[in-house]
């Protein structure tokens, strides 16, 4: 007798050869199967008599064999299997192509189910059928497997083929095995009309008669609807539980916001801040003044001012004696940072540093002690800030600028590294807001939705690389005009030196022709940070005219008078980074353009990335496009997806579940629920989060 935790190799037709297989995708007991749930049905159920096949369309029929050949072909080891098969109204042909063994199945008389696209192959012919599922008809068998009904279907996993897997389950879910746990509270079943967690398992695997094809296709029957509703429940269980454990365990600092140090920023502050700032800047402080820990994200499209914020909140953090841990994605990036804050400063008697991956041994070691003892207030750096443990006198507050450059794992790794202080995350990739409560749950989010005054639109224009002379022209008439150009280079792939290469020969083309009379400066990743740091410098001062860089610019770089950006090779770029890469321009007073060049030919994709672009400056409604081009397992890397974060539920699709169901778990935890009176089931469900969650969310021991 199976029950849900038999090793799933004991399974008829598994075995230790497949066990090995999905061992390697995490499933080892027959209830690891069962979970593995089909994403997508096929409806079998329609049979058809030989005579009503209509051509070019899916359908069952049920057959006897009249006739098989198996046929050599021209190549060696490739034969071609061709069934005869009739039933009362006509005959047909079935073709399998290399699946010679079917001559031992597939014997005259046998009774065979056959589904699949028939084709009539003309001249009044047999209606063809090519490697089409079939199923054996047994005397007396009443459930079909893979026709004659609505059938699911799973990926692959190793050698066990959609098929296989469909057998298997069927096996199991036909003898429902014991112990498949219910994990919702009675009252909320009740509330929503959800079947239990047996039903709903067995119909998600094997809808019933009759039942309509669409609504599992599109995941709303209520099967899926039950396990979609629980994944949530889960999913906002642990994001509750380890909120609640990070309250108890750290109380960050209490950091008040005084006269002095008003006094102090407005000494400081460049310019007026736009009312969002200061908006923003508020709930920061009123964060930084509570025991709670700040964990918020500020997203804000690119030039929107996040860094101003990041730079006040930190006055508050210090003048508590307290430090900041400044984090960029890249040392150019960190270079420039430092650069801007220490100007604000130091006037002010503040020690900035930055921890460089490039400082010698002595250097580096001098600084990690002025760190360590607190003489250092702030420390801008890359994530190595984080990674290496660098150990701080009293860690205030730490930032993580354009937070969409760092995955979530930085953030833990943040947290594991026992900083309980308050943190501050920004990005300039704003995230549809659907799937920034997946990505961020942990996060409070604050939104920047205005940019600085005088900021004008920024022209996008599309080239075709046969028109690069044009867009010379177009540089050529921005320099006189007194301004600068960046010209991206191409990123060939996921490879710095590749990169690289491009970028010096397109710089040699551009001196050596259309520009010779012009400066014209090169940033690359492999360059030492002194010679980068002296061209971006220069640049920012003007004395360069054209600035040719990889991507290493893409984040954060400032430099106002620059008023024409040209990204060639636009078609390979995403569409985050081509807004990224846009807004490099137009910081300044004089209207902006972005040019983007493109080869032939351009895939589909990057098509409707490029269309975007030109149609739309705004960053948010870029992001959703992105997301709708990509789909959102692949919009964050799989690490990061909603699709590897959940089995069955989808945070877009599914939104409005996701809402009840986060109503549901905050309430569920509310001490004084009746529905958490269940101490049993309380205690199963809790252990189940900590199975599901804890490593992501590091719960330990909770319930
Ligand atoms: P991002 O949000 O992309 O990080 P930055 O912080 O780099 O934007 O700011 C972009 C530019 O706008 C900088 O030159 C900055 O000095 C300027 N800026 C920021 N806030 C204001 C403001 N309130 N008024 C005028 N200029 C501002
Ligand atoms: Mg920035």
């Amino acid at each position: 007798m199976l029950d849900i935790t038999t090793p799933i190799q004991y399974v008829k037709g598994v075995g230790p050869k497949k066990a090995e297989a999905l061992a390697k995708v995490g499933i080892r007991t027959v209830y690891d199967l069962l979970l593995y749930l089909p994403f997508r049905y096929e409806d079998r159920s329609r049979r058809w008599r030989i005579a009503d096949i209509e051509p070019g369309q899916n359908g069952t029929v049920e057959v006897e064999v009249v006739s098989l050949k198996v046929r050599p072909t021209r190549r060696r080891n490739f034969k071609i299997v061709e069934l005869v098969a009739k039933d009362d109204s006509g005959k047909l042909k079935a073709v399998w192509f290399n699946q010679e063994y079917l001559k031992d199945t597939l014997t005259p008389g046998r009774r065979v189910l056959i589904y699949g696209t028939f084709e009539h192959t003309g001249f009044g012919l047999f209606p063809e059928v090519k490697n089409a599922q079939y199923e054996l008809v047994e005397e007396g068998q009443e459930e079909t497997t893979h026709a004659g009904r609505i059938v699911p279907v799973y990926e692959r996993i190793g050698t066990m083929s959609p098929k296989i897997l469909r057998r298997v389950l069927h096996f199991l879910v036909i003898g429902m095995p014991h112990g498949v746990p219910e994990l919702l509270p009675e009252a909320i079943l009740e509330r929503y009309q959800l079947p239990s967690r047996e039903d709903a398992i067995t119909r998600v695997h094997f809808p019933e008669e009759g039942a309509p094809i669409e609504l599992f296709n599109a995941f709303r029957s209520d099967a899926q609807q039950r396990l979609i509703f629980e994944e949530f429940f889960l999913f906002f269980l642990a994001l509750e539980l380890r909120r609640a454990a990070d309250k108890s365990m750290t109380k960050s600092r209490v950091f008040p916001v005084d006269d002095s140090i008003r006094e102090i920023v407005r000494k400081m502050m460049p310019f007026r801040l736009t009312s969002a700032q200061r908006d923003v800047l508020k709930t920061i402080a009123e964060e930084l003044a509570s025991p709670r820990p700040m964990r918020r994200l500020v997203q804000g499209d690119v030039g929107s001012g996040k860094t101003i914020v990041g730079v006040l909140a930190s006055v508050i953090v210090m003048e508590a004696g307290t430090q900041v841990a400044f984090m960029v994605p890249t040392e150019l990036l960190a270079e420039q940072h430092f650069a801007n804050i220490r100007k604000l400063f130091e006037p002010a008697g503040y020690r900035v540093a930055l921890l460089s991956a490039r400082l010698k041994k002595s250097a580096r070691d001098r600084l990690l002690e002025e760190i360590e003892n607190g003489e250092v207030h702030l420390v801008v750096g890359t994530h190595a800030l984080i990674q290496q443990g660098v150990r701080f006198r009293e860690l205030g507050l730490a930032i993580i600028d354009e937070q969409h450059r760092f995955g979530v794992l930085q953030r833990t790794e943040l947290r594991d590294k026992g900083l309980g202080c308050d943190l501050l995350v920004m990005t300039a990739t704003p995230i549809p807001r659907s799937l920034a409560m997946v990505l961020h749950g942990d996060l409070d989010v604050s939104v920047l939705n205005e940019l600085p005054p005088g900021r004008k639109p920024i022209a996008t224009l599309r080239r075709e690389a046969s028109e690069l002379k044009d867009v010379f022209r177009m540089m050529e008439r921005e320099i006189a005009q007194g301004h600068q150009v960046y010209f991206v280079c191409p990123l060939v792939e996921e490879s710095e030196k590749l990169d690289v290469k491009a970028a010096v020969a397109r710089f040699e083309s551009l001196v050596e022709g259309p520009f010779a009379k012009r400066r014209v400066g090169l940033v690359h990743g492999r360059m030492s940070s002194d010679e980068r740091e002296q061209t971006m410098e220069a640049f920012g001062r003007g004395e360069i005219d054209i600035l040719v860089a990889t991507t290493v610019i893409e984040v954060g770089v400032d430099v106002p008078n620059a008023s024409l950006m040209v990204i060639e090779h636009a078609e390979r770029f995403g569409l985050a980074q081509l807004h990224q890469l846009r807004g490099r321009v137009g910081r300044g007073e004089a209207p902006s353009s972005a040019v983007l060049v493109t080869y032939p030919q351009p895939t589909p994709e990057a098509e409707k990335r490029l269309e975007a672009m030109v149609e739309t400056g705004d960053g948010f409604v870029i992001s959703e496009r992105d997301l709708e081009i990509r789909g959102p397992g692949d919009y964050f890397g799989t690490r990061q997806s909603g699709a590897a974060l959940f089995r069955i539920a989808d945070a877009l699709r599914d939104h409005a579940l996701r809402d009840t169901a986060k109503k549901e778990a905050l309430r569920y935890l509310g001490a004084d629920d009746v529905d958490a009176s269940d101490a049993e089931l309380r205690g199963r469900l809790l252990r189940h989060v900590v199975d599901l969650w804890g490593d992501r969310f590091g719960l330990t021991a909770a319930g």
